[in-house]
């Protein structure tokens, strides 16, 4: 007897979904390339490293290694309510944002419901949706990355469930303005159940933007997620967090694994949390030098998109993917924007000073050559 690929079949959704595209990692681009340094600006990670009081937290816990974790991350929901003004009951804690969108989709989505995305945006919430066999709606951002808010609601109809929103989005940088979200909430059914990604809320200077808390205490059917792999530099570990109503929480924690977050991913996150001059100095690097990508593209004739966040989207014109080629041959990695249908434009994190330095270097001589 012989057991053929056909004898098996996956379930058919699985032939609609597309694999998540990561960043290339450094080692592979250093492998293929044969290259000594390789600049990796491709996954909005934080270049200053992780918090240091992180990194002290895991080196006290790895003689404890035998040990489960807690199932309830007690310790570290309660550093995440004490830093909001949340209660415990409000907060889950996951293996990444990206869990979260996995735990949503499980928790609340019957095949045939409809959820809302806005486009281009983050692939994971998509992902979730066809898992569950959801109908995936897009929503177009304007031509200059602005949400569309009465595109969104003309979107929504009796079999909506779950609307998400990403602010600052990712790859545009651009964000949802405090006064469109209020506006938005008030407009849709309170059956409908909002996603708000604010994984990039530490890096926006503009005033009118809200990381979504308030809205959770005010009383929205909000689901607001977090992750400590961007500004608290922590993307290897893997953990996140979500922030809704106790009832939402309570549907969500019904299809957690118990032991979904490790033992030194608690401890690092509860940690960094409450680093706040790490923060500061991460925060406070992108402010500085995203003003100095702007001004070296700008240098280089080249448009981008204005962002909130710690990574600029940037118009490299019909030969994108060709310069995308010559920046990682010169051991500079970004992300090409084909997989959101952008084949004119790469995602550039913010990288170090020298980094950054080191990127509009390579750009200019590709762009001259
Ligand atoms: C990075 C990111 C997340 C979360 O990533 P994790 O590493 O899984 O925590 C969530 N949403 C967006 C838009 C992101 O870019």
């Amino acid at each position: 007897m012989s057991l053929t690929k056909s004898d098996i079949l996956a379930r058919d959704v699985l032939n609609r979904m597309k694999p998540y595209s990561p960043g290339k990692p450094i080692w592979e681009v250093q492998r293929e390339l044969g290259l000594d340094r390789v600049v990796k600006l491709a996954s909005n990670e934080n270049p200053l490293g992780p918090s240091p009081k992180a990194a002290e937290a895991i080196r006290k816990l790895l003689a404890d290694l035998h040990r489960y974790p807690d199932a309830q991350a007690v310790d570290l929901r309660a550093a995440i309510a004490g830093r909001y003004g949340l209660a415990s009951e409000q907060i889950i804690v996951t293996n990444g944002g990206d869990e979260l969108i996995t735990l949503v989709s499980e928790a609340f989505i019957d095949a045939g419901d409809e959820i809302i995305i806005p486009s281009p945006s983050f692939s994971e919430y998509e992902f979730g949706g066809r898992l569950m066999g959801a109908a995936i709606r897009n929503v177009a951002l304007t031509e200059n990355g602005q949400y569309n808010v009465a595109a969104i609601l003309e979107a929504v109809n009796e079999r909506t469930k779950i609307v998400y929103l990403c602010s600052p989005n990712n790859p545009t940088g651009t964000i949802l303005r405090k006064s469109a979200l209020s506006e938005l909430l008030h407009a849709l059914p309170r059956n409908v159940l909002v996603v708000y990604d604010s994984a990039y809320s530490h890096f926006v200077t503009e005033g009118d933007y809200s990381d979504g808390m308030e809205f959770v205490k005010a009383g929205y059917p909000v689901i607001v997620l977090q992750t400590f792999s961007k500004i608290y530099g922590l993307a290897g570990i893997r953990v996140g967090f979500g922030v809704a109503s106790p009832s939402i929480i309570r549907a969500v924690l019904q299809v957690k694994e118990p032991f979904n977050v490790n033992a030194l991913a608690q401890a690092a996150a509860a940690a960094a949390i409450e680093d706040e001059n790490h923060v500061l100095k991460s925060r406070r690097l992108v402010e500085e030098e995203r003003l100095r990508l702007y001004r070296g593209f700008e240098e280089l004739g080249l448009s981008y998109t204005p962002s909130m966040s710690n990574f600029i989207l940037v118009h490299l014109g019909e030969e994108a993917e060709q310069r995308y080629v010559e920046l990682m041959r010169r051991g500079i990695i970004v992300r090409s924007g084909i997989a959101w249908g952008l084949p004119q434009h790469v995602r550039i994190s913010v990288g170090t000073p020298e980094e950054n330095r080191l990127l509009l270097q390579a750009l200019r001589s590709i762009l001259d050559g």
